[in-house]
């Protein structure tokens, strides 16, 4: 662990330990210039309080991109809300996460879906295949997560796509997606470095949270092995805070610290990092160029 000079000559007294990390521990440390966070969940309840503040930290640490992901009906309802609010800064998603396959109602979600495109959701998702959790039977998750496929490649729209322990049947789907032409993004990916090559192949993105900045990471081969015009980064807030933050309710004002840790894994400067994933994430979700942005 590193020492924190920092606090202690900002504190320029003696402090507890504890003071001196909890210090440490709340501030943005990396400046790494304008950002991108490619995946946040804002309208989740942890952040029903504060959810302006958070947004308003993000963008004072650089944020230039804010994707709010819709996992839901009232979660996508929450981040058009947001991204109206915040034009230019907040995007909106919208689709169904595998945890939820069993309420796939084909009365409604394709429908909520398509409400959601027209009014300018950015993506379909997150949906996906979680067999660590099975929080709904594995075929059910296959046919929600087809379902929306489908929508995808009506709406032509990007999917952001959750995988987590189930290689083979995200290998299908990929066949599938790029048959029907769809393009996506591996969100937060943990996979082997044969799943990021079979989405690569078939032109995917590759998004990595802060889970890169955990000393169990498994492997820096996967940083270095996806090309710059593919690389993604994310918070997944609320979940998943980056160290120094671990544990903590994420924000993305904190991505910096995942850009940093990417950035040594691949040798370059994490600037260089924020500046190539901003642009990624435009190009990815087709964001309006910077020059619509609101000022502040
Ligand atoms: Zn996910
Ligand atoms: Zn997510």
């Amino acid at each position: 662990m590193l020492r924190r000079r920092a606090a202690v000559a900002v504190a320029g007294r003696s402090v507890s330990r504890r003071a001196e990390r909890d210090v440490s521990r709340t501030q943005t440390p990396v400046h790494v210039g304008g950002f991108a966070d490619s995946h946040v969940h804002l309208g989740s309840s942890a952040f029903t309080d504060d959810v302006d503040a958070v947004i308003e930290r993000a963008r004072a640490a650089g944020a230039r991109a804010l994707v709010c992901i819709g996992e839901s009906p009232e979660a996508a309802e929450r981040a058009q809300h947001l991204a109206s609010r915040h034009a230019g800064l907040v995007f909106h998603t919208c689709g169904l996460h595998p945890h939820d396959a069993n309420e796939w109602d084909p009365a409604m979600h394709p429908h909520a879906i398509r409400e959601a495109a027209a009014r300018g959701a950015v993506a379909v998702g997150e949906c996906g295949l979680d067999y660590h959790y099975d929080h709904a039977p594995r075929p059910v998750q296959r046919q929600t997560l087809a379902a929306q496929l489908e929508l995808a490649a009506e709406l032509d729209l990007p999917i952001v796509l959750h995988t987590r322990d189930a290689e083979d049947d995200t290998h299908a789907m990929l066949a599938e997606a790029s048959k029907a032409g769809v393009r996506g993004v591996l969100h937060c990916f943990t996979g082997s470095e044969a799943l990021a090559d079979a989405a690569l192949a078939v032109g995917w993105f590759v998004s990595f949270s802060g889970i890169i900045t955990f000393r169990n990471w498994h492997s820096e081969a996967l940083l270095r092995l996806v090309p710059d015009d593919r690389l993604l980064v994310e918070s997944d807030a609320p979940y998943l805070a980056p160290i120094p933050n671990r544990g903590k309710r994420n924000e993305s004002q904190w991505v910096p610290h995942t850009i940093a840790r990417l950035a040594a894994a691949r040798d370059v400067d994490a600037a260089s990092m924020a500046a190539l994933t901003l642009q990624n994430t435009r190009t990815f979700f087709r964001l309006p160029s910077p020059s619509h942005e609101s000022v502040s």
